[in-house]
């Protein structure tokens, strides 16, 4: 049985995207492309037009991370204009955007609202109030569950409880552990079996991608 992971910094797997920031780090198999909010540059027009060059690779499966820090970002401006870019070229390609978010909520509510191309976001990492995934599921934004639902009682743990099995994606991300852990404790949490949530996921991932993946 494949388990997908849909963002990981670890170059080792086949049956995950790995989260490519640079041109010089060549991703093993899939990968993402995208310019992340901490490391925005005033040339980040040019930079984004060098990774076009990626946009027909049948590896290239999701625009980002890209989003919103406004801890740690970059001007606020600069975050609003790459992203809004990002989204339009991620439409383009079908493919979905994984986004990073901290405190950036009402900057994406705003391009929710105003933008009527939208690719599927998928919000990653998510440990944030129930109530805030809950209102955002009129739009076409997903949600994937790493370390955070290994915490007792964090808020990843209840929204993943109550959050439609249609939006569901799992990740590493940066952490040191393996994915098979990250389906445990969410097997555990639903009551569902990790085949079941293997499954879901990938059915999920066809439903918002153009580049498709087999069980
Ligand atoms: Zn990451």
């Amino acid at each position: 049985m494949n388990l997908f992971d849909l963002h990981t910094h670890q170059n080792t797997s086949s049956f995950s995207i790995y989260n490519q920031s640079t041109n010089d780090q060549k991703a093993i198999a899939w990968y993402s492309l995208g310019l992340h909010p901490w490391y925005l540059k005033d040339s980040w027009v040019q930079d984004l037009e060098k990774m076009k060059v990626f946009s027909q690779d049948k590896n290239l499966m999701a625009i980002g991370e890209c989003g919103f820090d406004l801890l740690k970002g970059s001007d606020l401006n600069l975050q609003l204009s790459a992203f809004t870019a990002q989204i339009h070229w991620a439409k383009e390609l079908g493919l979905p955007i994984i986004m990073h978010q901290v405190k950036g909520l009402h900057l994406l509510q705003q391009i929710l609202k105003n933008d009527s191309a939208l690719p599927a976001i998928i919000w990653h990492a998510y440990n944030q109030k129930p109530t805030i995934g809950a209102s955002l599921l009129n739009f076409p934004i997903y949600f994937s569950f790493g370390k955070d639902i290994l915490k007792p009682a964090s808020n990843a743990q209840e929204f993943l409880k109550k959050c439609p099995l249609e939006r569901i994606f799992f990740e590493t991300d940066d952490s040191e552990l393996k994915i098979e852990q990250v389906f445990s404790q969410a097997s555990l949490l639903l009551q569902l079996p990790v085949e079941t949530l293997a499954k879901q996921v990938i059915d999920n991932w066809n439903k918002i991608s153009k580049r498709k993946i087999d069980e």
